[in-house]
């Protein structure tokens, strides 16, 4: 076996531990006498595995009482059209911030339910920098105010809480969720699909608070409703029973490592070795302004474009996987998230400049 260094954006990296438990288990889940796959969702054994799932999540991310946790399906996208369909309540309008690839996605789903104000956009610096706050225009008679907390595509990525005047704060956090310290009670809602920070594709999770909830259009399918399925341990239809066992193993691994805190300081480590290699060199590049520059995808450009395939044949001789950038910006882009171990940073970085010595 020779399992290589993966810097996918998505799917992406699982920690080894994790995948090693799930293969001892595959067969037979403690003395159950079966797979967690074969399991019925309302027997004992899994209904163990669903409340460890949440309380791992809660105790790691110190999510208050008066939030409901929802483990659901669709990913991050599916979000993008619900959450103005479950929580305009009402209201007309709804704050966005447009930083990126993933923003202007949710920009436009949401455009079918409601009018979207875009509070701010970056896209005339194409997306390289977050636009000060003090320009943004927020209209208080907006239902939320929601932003891309990362932006997986663009490598940008908010450092700071966003003052939202007021307006509850909606966030996807699909691709630096659990990766750094943050305060949920400063949040309306917190959504992120599985993919990236918390195992395999298949659950999407969102953490809302009380009293945004109740209040879905009446169009909303019963599973898409966030009462309903809050109600219902989002088990109003079958979950993804195998999906929440594999996302609960990887929590309880970042318990193991030392929580949030712990993992924070790693990425912090991880990507500024990273950022210096690139800001060090003549060849590679990365075009975001630094004070957001994204501690989990780093997307770097080559000085001349017709050394990427080289580059890429060559990093793949080397066992690092995955780095081409997403078609929208090209060039090169390495996600590091919580699971890429420091030794795959620092293998890349000794490839990196390996091949500017050598081209
Ligand atoms: C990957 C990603 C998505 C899309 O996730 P799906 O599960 O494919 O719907 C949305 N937002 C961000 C920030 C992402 O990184």
């Amino acid at each position: 076996m020779s399992r290589v260094y993966n810097f996918s954006a998505g799917p992406s990296v699982s920690p080894e531990p994790v995948l090693q438990q799930a293969r001892q288990e595959l067969l037979e889940w403690r003395d159950s006498g079966m797979s967690v796959m074969e399991m019925s969702h309302r027997g004992k054994h899994f209904l163990l595995i669903a409340e460890e799932l949440e309380s791992d999540l809660r105790s790691l991310m110190a999510i208050p009482e008066n939030y409901k946790v929802l483990f659901l399906q669709g990913g991050a996208s599916a979000q993008f059209s619900l959450i103005p369909q479950n929580i305009l309540n009402g209201k007309t309008k709804a704050c966005y911030l447009k930083t990126g690839a993933w923003s202007e996605k949710a920009i436009k789903d949401a455009k079918s339910y409601c009018d979207v104000i875009v509070s701010a956009s970056s896209e005339d610096t194409r997306f390289t920098r977050i636009p000060e706050a003090s320009t943004w225009h927020l209209d208080e008679q907006a239902a939320y105010l929601h932003y891309t907390t990362n932006e997986t595509i663009h490598g940008v990525e908010f450092s700071e809480l966003p003052d939202s005047k007021g307006l509850p704060l909606v966030s996807d956090m699909s691709s630096n969720i659990l990766s750094r310290k943050i305060d949920v009670s400063q949040y309306g809602l917190i959504y992120a699909g599985t993919q990236k920070n918390m195992g395999p594709a298949g659950v999407t999770v969102v953490i809302v608070r009380d009293d945004l909830i109740g209040h879905a259009a009446k169009t909303v399918p019963p599973v898409f409703d966030y009462a309903e399925q809050a109600k219902n341990q989002s088990m109003l239809n079958t979950p993804a029973t195998y999906n929440w066992y594999l996302v609960g193993l990887v929590l309880k691994w970042l318990k193991d490592q030392g929580g949030v805190e712990a993992m924070e300081l790693r990425n912090i480590a991880k990507a500024a070795k990273l950022y210096q290699a690139i800001d060090q060199s003549a060849l590679y590049s990365n075009p975001v302004a630094i004070p957001f520059r994204s501690r989990m995808n780093v997307p770097f450009i080559l000085a001349d474009e017709s050394l990427d395939k080289p580059f890429l044949a060559a990093a793949e001789a080397n066992g690092l996987f995955e780095l081409k950038g997403h078609r929208s910006v090209g060039g090169m882009r390495a996600s590091i998230y919580n699971a890429m171990p420091e030794a795959g940073v620092l293998a890349l970085i000794d490839f990196m400049a390996e091949f500017e010595r050598t081209h």
